[in-house]
């Protein structure tokens, strides 16, 4: 058993000090007050900063200058996992963009051999596409757009370890196949779709849970067709993930979905492209042929057109802190229980109580990151 200590400790929904952590093998065993401690070599002191629970990132293409689609490998995966650790992220979904049925199931079976093989901090997979809206397509290759069938319904739900979430637009299916997805045990949100309100309101009905990049290539709110934001901002039981990279989303924008939302269902994700994490020289990458390049922390193809970011976990939630105006608390919720009550791994994983495995992050009051554990391993 390892004992932790020396700052606060994010307990519930806020940071509380005077308690120490106790860790067993993976899971965390025991919150012990301070004065219930006496002090042994074995334990593990942290000098100042915030102990949390490991950040949860639903949206990952790429990492330590790999792309999932391009190098949909359990190599691949590592890279990208090993690459987010760094910034505080214990838990992700590596995310594949629109890609051929193929690449989709090499994609799916590199995750299945990773967590089966314990790759640190792999918990399944977010397929964004191919059943997206070409009107709302983003970076996303349209020439790789399908429709939906029962052969392609099978391909998704085939991964047998972990977590799978699909980003799909609800109005490119037929009625029912949403349904058919969740039945399955397949996590679905709403996302580079232009449907109308009341289409999304169908989808709730069968089983839509979230919606990708709030936002972000969808229907916009106005005032007789709420469109896909308003069906967002409007439907308190879903989740909706953002991107708070500062150029993704206005300011004020992402401060009123936070306003809208119960705090644990506006999702901090990253959405990260190869560059975060990798070497300088391997900043500037190639998506499907199109060049982008690193300005200033934004992403963009030669159009202009934003590809994904650069952002990572820790520096979303200092984001979300010193440029949002969001107290640090509900930050830290949006990071860890807002992901894990998303994908329903909240039993699991996502906050520091007893049982839970021990995936913690402590950072600097600079936001930082000086340490992770994920399943009780340190590094
Ligand atoms: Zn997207």
């Amino acid at each position: 058993m390892t004992r932790i200590y020396g700052c606060p400790i994010f307990l519930e929904n806020s940071f509380v000090e005077n308690v120490a952590l106790a860790i067993d093998e993976d899971c965390i065993s025991a919150i012990i007050p301070m004065q219930d401690i006496t002090s042994s070599e074995d334990d593990i002191i942290l000098k100042g900063g915030f102990l949390a629970p490991g950040f949860i990132d639903l949206q990952v293409n790429g990492g330590g200058g790999t792309l999932l689609n391009d190098k949909p490998t359990v190599e691949g995966v590592r890279t990208i996992a090993h690459a987010h650790r760094q910034f505080g992220t214990t838990a992700l979904l590596p995310t594949l963009i629109s890609d051929t049925p193929s690449v989709i199931r090499q994609a799916i079976n590199a995750v299945d051999a990773a967590i089966e093989n314990g790759v640190p901090g792999v918990i399944g997979i977010h397929i964004e596409g191919p059943f997206l809206n070409p009107e709302k397509k983003g970076v996303h290759d349209v020439s790789k757009f399908l429709s939906l069938n029962s052969e392609m319904i099978d391909l998704f739900s085939s991964l047998k370890r972990g977590k799978t979430l699909v980003t799909l637009a609800p109005e490119k299916l037929k009625p029912g196949q949403i349904s058919e997805l969740v039945q399955r045990g397949i996590i679905v949100a709403a996302g580079h779709t232009n449907a109308t309100y009341e289409t999304i309101g169908t989808a709730l009905q069968e089983g839509l849970s979230g919606f990708t990049h709030l936002y972000n290539a969808m229907s916009q709110l106005h005032s007789r067709a709420p469109g896909v934001v308003g069906a967002a901002l409007d439907a308190d039981h879903t989740w909706s993930g953002i991107i708070a990279d500062t150029y993704h989303v206005h300011d004020a924008a992402l401060r009123i979905a936070i306003k809208c939302k119960p705090t644990d269902k506006t999702v901090l994700v990253t959405d990260a492209m190869p560059s975060v994490g990798a070497p300088k020289h391997m900043r500037n990458f190639d998506l499907f042929g199109k060049k982008v390049t690193e300005t200033d922390g934004k992403l963009t193809i030669e159009a202009g057109n934003l590809a994904g970011s650069a952002l990572d976990m820790m520096t979303a939630v200092k984001n979300t802190v010193t440029q949002i105006g969001i107290p640090l608390d509900n930050a830290i919720t949006m990071a860890t229980t807002a992901p894990a009550t998303a994908i329903k791994i909240e039993n699991k994983m996502g906050s520091i109580s007893v049982g839970k495995k021990a995936n913690l992050v402590h950072f600097s009051n600079e936001f930082s990151v000086i340490r992770t554990w994920i399943d009780g391993v340190t590094a």
